[in-house]
């Protein structure tokens, strides 16, 4: 048996393992600390009752002969992937069905897109700091990674590099840093894809929270993209399907390389290993996906951005560097009194019983950096800043 041996070069100690090892340790010596976490990026609202209702009614009809189903198809169901084009029409958006497959979320999307690209052969533009998914799956197919320096000086939205590459992430609104592209921005890395015949992995997963006008809600509403991109969409963070799983992702017929289509070959490997997301999920996405669906899911958004505010008023207040918040449900700033983000996380637990996530635990560029998340309650990301305000200059 020979192993992948590429899983050796994962790192040891996973981020949000070690944020549960030292928050353990401090409850335990600190028993009646009354702890906050804006730390992990989950949700914590209820789903959109329109999209509960729809799961639990999909159920219902599972429960009778006349209505029961199967095996679904693995690449979605024709009322899915139609819910998902409705969707991007109000974008100006135009797909066609057989460019959307629907999934489980996009974790395993994103992870297994990889499935279509040569295992150890291809040069990977990975931003720092970035969502681990990306770093990780690339270090376990042996593809050669490139870093992207997000840094203040590119207001976190870097530009195309000079050298060439084969795949390139970009997650905008972006997760941790909260930045976003604007369209300009986003049509240089669209032309830098198609002049160097690379592809665009573009995780869309905070979409929903865009409220500024200039900013895409999809790489596809940018020219040229339909040739060199693959989006993902996720209902986690749009809609609180954090535990009831599900996503979409579209692949462009224009997509080839070589003149081999990339929407075929994702469709091979979806049909090979892929037996379909499950029915009643489908249906929450298609009733989270309608009008009123998104309605009800943007009152939630409404709430989180509500904290947005609190967190951002604070850092404002002492004149601390940050960005995100506007269009995304992270805000990620620099650390205060000249700490570095490690110590920056034990002096907010110790002094302030806030758990955050250390930025260099995204990259080394994030070291200096802190994210705080606003999927917390009002009343505790209220008491949390309060503390934060205390300590801080
Ligand atoms: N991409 C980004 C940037 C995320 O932050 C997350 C979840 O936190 C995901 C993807 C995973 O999304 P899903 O729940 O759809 O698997």
């Amino acid at each position: 048996m020979k192993i992948n041996g590429n899983y050796q070069k994962l790192e040891e100690n996973y981020l949000f393992t070690e944020i549960a090892l030292r928050t353990k340790k401090f409850c335990a010596a600190n028993p009646d600390a009354p702890v906050i976490k804006l730390g992990i990026g989950d949700v914590t609202l209820p789903l959109p009752e329109i999209a509960a209702d729809a799961i639990i009614k999909a159920f219902e009809e599972l429960k009778h002969r006349e209505t029961f189903r199967g095996y679904g198809p693995e690449l979605g169901y024709g009322f899915t992937k139609a819910a998902v084009v409705d969707y991007y029409k109000n974008y100006g958006v135009e797909l066609a069905m057989d460019e959307v497959t629907i999934g489980d979320g996009i974790g395993s999307d994103i992870a297994n897109v990889t499935d279509l690209f040569e295992k150890g052969a291809n040069t990977v533009l990975v931003p720092d700091p970035v969502y681990p998914l990306y770093k990780a799956t690339s270090l376990m197919d042996g593809q050669k990674i490139v870093y992207l320096p997000c840094t203040a000086e590119n207001s976190f939205t870097p530009a195309p590099p000079d050298c060439p590459s084969d795949m390139v992430y970009l997650c905008s609104p972006n997760n941790p840093t909260g930045a976003t592209f604007d369209f300009e921005q986003l049509q240089q890395w669209v032309d830098y894809a198609n002049d160097c015949s690379a592809v665009i992995l573009y995780d869309n997963a905070y979409e929903r929270f865009i409220e500024e006008n200039d900013k895409p809600h999809s790489i596809f509403q940018i020219k040229g993209a339909e040739t060199c991109a693959i989006e993902f969409g996720s209902l986690s963070k749009t809609a609180g399907f954090t535990c009831v799983r599900s996503g979409y992702t579209v692949v462009p017929m224009g997509l080839k390389a070589n003149g081999i289509s990339l929407n075929r070959m994702w469709q091979q490997r979806q049909t090979t290993k892929y037996n379909g997301a499950p029915y009643p999920q489908q249906r929450g996405l298609v009733a989270a996906l309608s009008p009123e669906g998104m309605l009800q899911a943007d009152k939630n958004i409404a709430e989180y951005k509500k904290n947005s505010a609190l967190i951002a008023n604070v850092l404002q207040e002492k004149g601390i560097f940050y960005s995100g918040g506007t269009n995304s449900p992270y805000i990620w700033f620099r650390c205060s009194n000249g700490m570095n983000s490690w110590a920056f996380f034990d002096f907010l637990l110790n002094e302030a019983n806030v758990v955050g996530t250390p930025g260099v635990g995204f990259g080394a560029c994030g070291e200096n950096y802190f994210r705080l998340t606003t999927f917390n309650t009002y009343e505790n990301t209220e008491e949390a800043m309060e503390r934060i305000r205390l300590i801080i200059s």
